[in-house]
């Protein structure tokens, strides 16, 4: 593969690749893709800086995804008690390292902050730099850990708070939603399609598809995450820098799109080497495009794959996240079982 940096800055010149279509129906773009996850005040504050730095000095242009409503990430502290293998994850990834003492009590010890219209100004910067803006949600927590017993209107409202913010910041609609920590319900699939929003990228996968759930057919595209995300690989992959890099470019195909989600409070905090490392060799490889401009590529939606989504479990990540299961078996991915099911979705 030519090494192709320049499309790494493409800034809508009109210079666009042809979409592949694969035989058995619709592909994207041979692509890496950086989603960024904003889930709490501090992460948008002290991370979203240093992360803009360095997707500037690699000209590259991510898609942020940005919880709207308060910062309750003390909340989640309680898991610990509740959800099989959270304890685990945090020790370790060396969370207490990764989120500072002060995010980890926000909405316990320490009051909620507000995330987005705490730091406005921080959104506007993000914008005005280039990258895309999408909703990550009202409030990461409690639909992280309440998404599958809600109604549909408790859905809606969620959505609904997060878009009149992000409008009144941004003076936009929102067009692109990411579901806080891959969770994805049938309601969810509903309120998000009655938004109108462009596409989405709520769930992890392999390539991007029609989702459906428990019987709905979602008519807004997905672009699941198709790479374990870095803290699920902390302290098990690899143990040098180095083989922490190899083990992610071993994963990136050269003929097919990859989704990345790194995190402001990681990426953008103690391993911004890491991603510094990851992109410098991915740029040698792959054009690196916002999501937006890969969706704008996919072919119309009724072209495009439906795969089921269930929930299943990943390998370094406590708790279920909503899967991609592929009906043609194309990507190996069992319906049946869950386990395997979720350990199929890492590529
Ligand atoms: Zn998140």
């Amino acid at each position: 593969m030519v090494p192709q940096p320049d499309g790494v800055s493409a800034t809508g010149d009109g210079s666009r690749p042809e979409a592949r279509t694969s035989p058995s129906g619709a592909q994207a773009p041979p692509t890496f893709a950086v989603k960024v996850d904003v889930d709490t005040y501090e992460g948008l504050v002290e991370g979203a800086p240093r992360l803009l730095e360095l997707l500037a000095r690699h000209g590259v242009r991510a898609t942020w995804f940005v919880a709207m409503g308060p910062d309750r990430t003390g909340r989640a502290v309680l898991r610990v008690f509740r959800q099989r293998g959270f304890l685990a994850k945090m020790l370790r990834s060396g969370a207490p390292r990764l989120y500072s003492l002060r995010t980890m009590l926000r909405g316990t010890l320490l009051p909620a902050v507000p995330i987005a219209a705490g730091a406005p100004d921080r959104l506007r910067e993000i914008a005005a730099a280039g990258h895309e803006i999408g909703v990550h949600g009202y409030d990461h927590v409690y639909w992280h850990d309440h998404l599958r017993g809600l109604a549909e209107d408790a859905v809606r409202e969620e959505v609904g708070r997060a878009c009149r913010l992000f409008e009144q910041i941004l003076g936009a609609r929102p067009v692109a939603f990411a579901a806080p920590g891959w969770q994805c319900t049938r309601a969810s699939l509903q309120a998000i399609d009655e938004r109108g929003f462009r596409y989405r990228s709520d769930t992890r996968g392999t390539r991007p598809y029609r989702p459906r759930a428990d019987g709905y057919l979602s008519s807004v595209p997905e672009l699941p995450t198709t790479l374990p995300t870095l803290d699920e690989v902390l302290g098990r992959e690899g143990r040098s820098a180095e083989e922490l890099t190899d083990f992610y470019l071993r994963r990136i195909p050269l003929d097919r799109l990859t989704v990345h989600t790194v995190h402001t409070e990681v990426e953008g905090g103690p391993c911004l080497a890491h991603l510094d490392r990851l992109l410098a060799r991915v740029r040698e490889r792959l054009p690196v495009r916002p999501l937006g401009e890969v969706a704008d590529l996919l072919p119309a939606a009724d072209r495009l794959p439906i795969c089921e989504v269930e929930f299943g479990r990943l390998p370094g990540r406590g708790g279920e996240v909503a899967c991609q299961v592929d009906a043609s078996g194309v990507a190996g991915l069992d319906p049946g079982r869950r386990e395997p099911l979720a350990a199929a979705c890492l590529p």
